[in-house]
């Protein structure tokens, strides 16, 4: 697959805002509803006596087999435009997704925001803006849903807009690469085409704006940062580490090191979609062989890079990080487990450096006391155990994290230094 055309593509936005339908409707629109779900609904269908094959219909079955338990894996499902094979990176609705966000296994480059016009932002709405806009989502399109149930009134559609805008600009998302479509995932409209229902609307439809998004440009620059997500011994093989290389290349016959484990070692052969091929490049996902490497000797969470220029490893890093949500105060000895790639680390925040204004990125108080939600600061990190991570400056794949506790994301911030051992 080419890079060139080749997107991760996030759909986000609070629960039954219509997230899995607008899938369902952009799989379906694009003939990507695989070949045996159709024919298994047409089956169906016909037998019911209802003849003929409805996106609603697929849709219908489909939320009942959720219901039923029967896991409907629509992640990682594809659909292409003319530009670009978007890959939908989170399954919608889906316990981890959060935590899917955080790691690079499904970092997105883009993203579509679904909001309802007839519920307007609601909190899931702020946290994942949130996160899309401190985990480097380029571009968002937001996609203004069930339009169909306010009329396709131009100003609910409006108000929604101005109410996504205020998010927008809280949480820094420059609004000019945000861009806004009026549509119903139900009933189709400005979806793949331009609706009649909403004649004052005259931009693109939602297709059209993802086919026009600019192209990512893959950081083949940087060293190799390549976070291990899964360790597996391979019969024949021996010890073959899997995750996705985020910045860098990966090249049979380089001397690669994992931090913080600290062991190295030449690779042999790479792996990707079952075919040994010469090297890796940013977003592939691979599994590779090191030679003299144990299962034992890495795990989840390490970092693979050049042995030569090995990734860092933190005593203590500073970070600047944003409180999106949490019950009480945040104060200097708080310990909470830091998402950062693929690693889960307890840390624990030693100082509250001071406090910025977050509309001016300027300090408003020295060496606060405490911090809560809404606020924005520089804080000094401790690590529980050995992290590898890096300044989000030098190399930003690596250099972003979220703060978890009690089941929540409180806080995600990016690393502005790190003191190493
Ligand atoms: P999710 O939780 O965000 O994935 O939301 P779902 O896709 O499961 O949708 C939640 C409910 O809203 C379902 O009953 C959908 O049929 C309904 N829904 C989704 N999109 C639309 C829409 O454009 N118009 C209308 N009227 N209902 C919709």
């Amino acid at each position: 697959m080419s890079e060139e055309r080749h997107q991760n593509l996030a759909i986000i936005g609070h629960v039954d805002h219509g997230k899995s339908t607008l899938v369902g409707r952009l799989l379906y629109e694009t003939g990507s509803v695989p070949e045996h779900v159709i024919e298994q609904h047409k089956e169906e269908a016909e037998e019911k006596g209802k003849g003929g094959f409805e996106f609603a219909y697929v849709m219908d079955n489909l939320a009942e087999e959720r219901e039923r338990g029967v896991t409907i894996d629509i992640a990682h499902q594809e659909f292409s435009t003319d530009e670009y094979d978007f890959t939908i990176v989170d399954c919608p609705g889906h316990r981890d997704f959060v935590k899917n966000m955080i790691t690079g296994a499904s970092q997105a480059d883009n993203a579509v925001l679904v909001c309802a016009a007839d519920d307007g932002v609601q909190p899931q709405t702020r946290e994942h803006v949130f996160l899309a806009r401190t985990l480097g989502i380029d571009e968002l399109i937001i996609g203004i849903n069930k339009m169909d149930l306010v009329d396709y009134e131009e100003g609910r559609y409006r108000e929604t807009v101005d109410e996504v805008t205020e998010l927008l600009k809280q949480v820094q998302f420059n609004p000019d690469d945000a861009k806004f479509i009026p549509i119903s995932a139900f009933e189709g409209d400005n979806v793949a085409e331009d609706s009649e229902n909403t004649p004052w609307y005259d931009g693109p439809n939602l297709l059209e704006s993802l086919n026009d998004l600019p192209a990512p440009s893959p950081p083949t620059d940087a060293d190799l940062r390549l976070p291990i997500q899964d360790v597996y011994t391979i019969s024949g093989i021996g010890t073959v580490p899997v995750g996705r290389v985020e910045t860098g290349t990966l090249n049979t016959g380089d001397n690669v090191s994992f931090q913080p484990s600290d062991v190295s070692g030449e690779v042999k052969t790479i792996e990707m979609h079952h075919e040994e091929v010469p090297k890796a490049e940013p977003g592939d996902n691979v599994g590779f062989n090191v030679r003299g490497i144990g299962k034992d000797d890495i795990r989840r969470g390490d970092v693979c890079g050049p042995a030569d220029d090995p990734p860092s490893v933190a005593e203590t890093f500073q970070a600047q990080i944003v409180v999106m949500q949490h019950p009480s105060v945040i104060t200097a000895g708080y310990t909470p487990v830091f998402h950062a790639h693929t690693a889960q680390v307890a840390c624990t925040i030693e100082s509250i450096d001071k406090k910025i204004d977050p509309s001016t990125g300027e300090t408003a108080e020295e060496e606060p006391d405490f911090i809560q939600s809404g606020d924005a600061a520089v804080v000094t990190v401790r690590p529980q155990k050995p992290l590898s991570i890096e300044p989000s400056s030098e190399i930003e794949e690596l250099g972003s994290f979220a703060i978890r506790d009690m089941g929540q994301t409180i806080a995600a911030g990016k690393v502005l230094n790190v003191q190493e051992p």
